[in-house]
């Protein structure tokens, strides 16, 4: 996704993911090093994120309490954005809290594992605008956002797929042609059997949008 040379191999999704006895035969790209060690701070974000989902599996719940609860004592900064923006959000689904994320961070993360799955896949870069969109990210109301409604359009996508994955516990992955063009495809991913994304190319785009 960048013109640098490639200095080392990133996983995708990052191997911080997994836990330790899950990390089989993951996903490895080439990767500079900006675009690899340099997001490690953000990828440990995400992960953060998204094992709090209360749609999840117990792999994630094990694997907050394990990783991601010692990520927010070891970081204030990781942790303070989201204990301050704790809320009760128990009318939406019992027992649930919401917090605020940092979307463009989020979404940076989400965009670099599915550049990365696309380039494994295909082993061509995917030279177009990419926007992930999902149900389980709402807006301060709990309803989804535009990409959130977006999202629920391909909800019946998903019992069609075939996905692949070698720890489908953690996560798993599917592609679709969207049209003829070799970067027309949508991207499925689903984190801990809970927290879906439908990853959507620009068609008008032609290059990519890591930032
Ligand atoms: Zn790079």
């Amino acid at each position: 996704m960048c013109i640098n040379d490639s200095t080392s191999v990133e996983h995708a999704p990052p191997k911080c993911f997994f836990p330790k006895e899950m990390r089989t035969n993951l996903i490895t790209v080439p990767s500079c090093p900006i675009h690899n060690e340099e997001t490690s701070k953000d990828d440990e974000y995400a992960r953060n994120v998204i094992t709090m989902c209360i749609e999840n599996n117990q792999t994630s719940n094990n694997h907050f309490l394990d990783k991601s609860l010692s990520s927010f004592k070891r970081s204030i900064g990781l942790a303070m954005p989201i204990l301050v923006s704790l809320k009760d959000a128990s009318f939406y689904k019992l027992n649930a809290m919401s917090f605020q994320i940092d979307r463009p961070r989020f979404d940076r993360i989400i965009r670099k594992i599915a550049y990365a799955l696309f380039f494994r896949e295909y082993g061509y870069t995917w030279e177009k605008l990419i926007t992930p969109s999902t149900n389980q990210i709402k807006m301060s109301n709990m309803e989804n956002d535009y990409l959130g409604v977006i999202f629920e359009t391909f909800l019946d996508e998903f019992d069609t797929l075939k996905f692949k994955g070698e720890n489908p516990l953690v996560f798993k992955y599917a592609f679709i042609n969207s049209d003829v063009g070799k970067y027309d495809k949508v991207l499925f991913m689903i984190f801990y059997e809970g927290f879906p994304f439908c990853v959507l190319p620009d068609a008008k785009s032609d290059h990519c949008s890591f930032d």
